[in-house]
């Protein structure tokens, strides 16, 4: 089955094709993240005029990769949520009128499931069950899978996610946005042992997270120090280490806890190469996505739809995103 997936759920535009004999077809991005640069955050109004711009053309462009018409598509998936409601919206209303005009089926897809689901398109994928790992810029989860679309929450932030905190702490520390991949180039410019940064909620039991302490703990300590540019790589570095130690510590309790013998690490937070490194040490078969699946895109969508589809999702003409959505409410596929 040939599935085009559309994501538009923040400030990327993903299209891809995703075969369920063949594998991934295509993908394109497009990133807003010039757009939004000068207000140093995404605006949302923003976001949904450069998603109308950008879908059809992309869906253009990959059809034209694989080497297929529109007609030969034969399913639609869309993130329907969660996310922006403007920004859903489009990618909403853009597939679900491709499906009607080619009379095919379309299914909206939970933008964190296509996140667990990236791994799945590397050459290797993991096999069921695992425990996942979600570190994006509006979650940080802890998920226990027997199966596909049944998801058991182990735990998560009580604040600000993982990728939120790296984006504020970023900014604190006066970097330009996006900040999250900036603070970590930065982190390579410091030194081990400079500061000393807790780690969050990991002297209680469970495998909740908080991660707002952190970006208050770097303004403190910048404040304090001299505010030399090896002052701010050294508390760039001592923050990531704490975000990686905190998240390695709850991984580690969570595959105790659930006796599962695989990790998989997904979500923007997940293309960190000090986060990639560390978990390595794990007792367990770790994966991840490939860097550019780390972050939005399209191919975790189409993937997503595309097992939905396959396994006889059906679901009315209408156009609904669900701007909340709790992973917990989807229905879970027959294995
Ligand atoms: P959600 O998926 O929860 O709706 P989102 O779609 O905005 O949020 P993603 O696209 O998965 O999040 O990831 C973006 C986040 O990942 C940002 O917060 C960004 O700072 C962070 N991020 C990306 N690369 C890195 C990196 N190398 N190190 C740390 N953080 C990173
Ligand atoms: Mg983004
Ligand atoms: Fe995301």
């Amino acid at each position: 089955m040939r599935v085009l997936g559309i994501e538009t759920s923040c400030d990327e535009t993903g299209v891809a094709i995703y075969d369920t004999e063949q594998g991934l077809l295509a993908h394109r991005l497009f990133s807003q993240i010039k757009l939004h640069a000068e207000y140093g955050g995404v605006v949302p109004e923003l976001a949904s005029r450069d998603h109308i711009q950008r879908v059809l053309p992309l869906t253009y462009e990959v059809l034209a990769e694989a080497g297929l018409k529109l007609q030969d598509l034969e399913g639609i998936a869309y993130t329907s949520g969660p996310g922006l409601i403007g920004a859903l919206m489009v990618g909403a209303s853009i597939a679900r009128s491709l499906a009607w005009g080619l009379n095919l089926p379309a299914v909206g897809v939970h933008h964190m499931e296509g996140h667990l689901l990236a791994p799945m398109l590397e050459p290797e994928p993991p096999s069921l069950p695992f425990v996942a790992l979600l570190v994006s810029g509006g979650h940080t989860l802890l998920v226990d899978v027997p199966r596909i679309g049944e998801y058991r929450i182990l735990g998560e932030s009580v604040d600000d996610a993982a990728g939120e905190a790296f984006d504020k702490t970023a900014k604190l520390l006066g970097l330009d946005y996006p900040g999250g991949p900036l603070l970590a180039k930065l982190a390579e410019q410091g030194r081990a042992g400079s500061y000393k940064f807790p780690r969050p909620m990991t002297d209680r039991p469970g495998c909740d997270f908080s991660f707002s302490g952190l970006k208050t703990f770097s303004l403190t300590t910048w404040q304090a120090s001299a505010q030399t540019e090896q002052d701010k790589a050294d508390i760039a570095y001592a923050f990531e280490e704490a975000v990686v130690e905190t998240l390695f510590i709850k991984c580690k309790r969570a595959l105790e806890q659930t006796e599962r013998p695989t990790l998989v690490i997904a979500g923007g937070v997940g293309a960190n190469k000090r986060l990639r490194q560390r978990l390595k040490d794990l007792k367990a078969q770790v994966y991840f996505p490939r860097l550019e699946f780390c972050t939005d895109n399209g191919a975790m969508i189409a993937y997503a739809g595309a097992l939905r589809l396959q396994a006889g999702a059906v679901e009315p003409a209408v156009i609904q995103p669900r701007p909340r959505w709790p992973l917990t409410e989807l229905e879970a596929l027959a294995s």
